[in-house]
């Protein structure tokens, strides 16, 4: 009897016809109409899929460790310099096409202009975030000044505020969520281990006989965290299940969809729009294959990105998918995809910038073509500044509404549809990143070749 493959084991495809997210909208809507579940019923139903959160979170340290090390050593410095630009090109120009397609259907379809800030409840308190504070934020945590401490996060005390200095990150108090912005994610300062590993790796890849000790250690534990991934795999229907009949369960208030409705179908159309027309166009001309095979390859992390909102903790599905469905170099994954999931966020861009002019629509502010130049900037940087955690982009968003003059305060008008397209974003995050993946693997093809390093790859022929 054919013996299934170990990398085949497990793939209880959350993309085929067995996906729980319909099975899991169903569970949810039953419970809702045939149970009345009490606050802390409601947390036990839900602990299934925090569980699985918790398990995908638990493996993102040694995975951005080890394959960003092993990944950067692999190469020489003038390789791994010239893929690290082009992943920056792309990620930048992308980006900014991103927001442009925002910026154009926001000003079409106008969804604010029917309506006015006073029809949306307003929620929450007012936010505190300034653009030099996220920017000096973001340099700052790529230089961890200890590397054990950028392995934890660091919430501020809120009774003893000044317990850490305030410039290590900016706080947002929205709807009494606390959250973090300036490159944290799920605890850990993921910009500053980039940097670290970087570097490390550089320096690695240079020791020779005594380097490659440490080459073959992180080699290992990279697969050993692979490996930890593939079982975390087998667990996920279960989870993502739970996930999102628990979210049905607790949603209050549907009507806020009916309000928010022309607002919700802008985003939603230009993350469509960006997903299917822009992302494809450029891979196809830059690859010359099939994008959309590519993308049926990252069903499973684009799926998981849906349930979970979350770029960072879907990020080891997004190596198995980049990895093993649409057969991108190692050492090109493990180099663009961590760090595609730290700053490259078309989704989050593109809804900042909707989200910003949407506001100033309700508000009858008129903008000028200083303010929506201004209003891409800031969308672009907001975007890199965020998170890959869920409703990190609603929080930077403060420093686009503050740039143009809009009130801060006002981002609490959007908050409860958020988690719903947060979801939406974060898809399109991982999307643009293993795209990128695809981009800068063809673009990097001869220097690969020259180096022997894809050895186990089809050069010809990659996805
Ligand atoms: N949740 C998004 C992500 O993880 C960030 C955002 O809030 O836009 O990519």
């Amino acid at each position: 009897m054919k013996s299934i493959p170990e990398n085949e084991q497990c793939r209880m495809s959350i993309s085929d016809s067995s996906s729980p997210d319909v099975p899991g909208i169903c569970l949810g809507v039953l419970v809702r109409e045939y149970a009345s579940l009490s606050q802390l019923d409601k947390q036990y139903f839900g602990f299934p899929g925090e569980i699985l959160m918790r398990m995908l979170k638990l493996v993102i340290l040694p995975l951005i460790i080890s394959s960003m090390i092993t990944g950067v050593a692999a190469l020489d410095s003038e390789v791994s310099g010239k893929i690290g630009l082009r992943a920056v090109i792309y990620y930048f120009s992308t980006t900014v096409i991103a927001v442009i397609l925002g910026i154009i259907l926001v000003m079409t379809i106008k969804p604010g202009v029917s309506q006015t800030a006073d029809n949306i409840d307003r929620t929450g308190t007012t936010p505190n975030v300034t653009t030099v504070d996220t920017l000096l934020d973001l340099v700052r945590n790529m230089f961890p000044e200890n590397l054990v401490q950028a392995c934890f996060q660091q919430v501020r005390d809120l009774e003893h505020p000044s317990s850490i200095p305030l410039s290590t990150h900016t706080e947002v108090n929205i709807t009494k969520e606390y959250m973090i912005i300036g490159s944290y994610s799920d605890g850990i300062n993921v910009l500053g281990l980039i940097v670290f590993c970087v570097a490390f790796g550089l320096v690695i890849g240079k020791m020779g006989e005594k380097g490659r000790i440490l080459l073959e250690f992180f080699d290992a534990l990279n697969e050993a965290t692979m490996k930890l991934v593939q079982i975390i795999m087998c667990y996920m229907p279960i989870g993502i299940l739970f996930l999102i009949a628990a979210k049905i369960i607790e949603v209050e208030d549907w009507d806020i969809f009916k309000k928010m409705g022309l607002y919700m179908v802008t985003v939603l159309s230009g993350l469509a729009i960006h997903a299917t027309i822009c992302l494809p166009l450029i891979f196809f001309i830059i690859v010359r294959k099939n994008p959309y095979t590519f993308t049926l390859g990252m069903a499973q992390a684009l799926v998981t990105a849906l349930m979970i909102s979350s770029s960072s903790a879907t990020l080891p599905i997004t190596f198995r998918c980049a990895e093993e469905n649409n057969r991108i170099d190692k050492r090109i994954t493990r180099f663009v995809l961590p760090v595609g999931a730290t700053i490259n966020m078309d989704g989050t861009a593109l809804y900042e910038a909707v989200a910003a002019i949407f506001i100033a629509q309700l508000n009858d502010f008129t903008l000028d073509v200083g303010q929506i130049v201004t209003i891409s900037i800031t969308a672009t940087v907001a975007s890199i500044g965020a998170a890959g955690v869920p409703n990190a982009g609603l929080v930077t968003m403060v420093i686009v509404l503050t740039a143009v003059g809009l009130p801060a305060n006002d981002v609490t008008l959007i908050v409860a549809v958020d988690w719903l397209l947060d979801r939406f974003r974060t898809m399109i995050n991982v999307l643009g990143d293993a795209y990128g993946a695809g981009i800068v693997q063809k673009l990097s093809r001869r220097e690969l070749e020259r180096m022997d390093l894809m050895s186990d790859v089809d050069v010809a022929n990659p996805f």
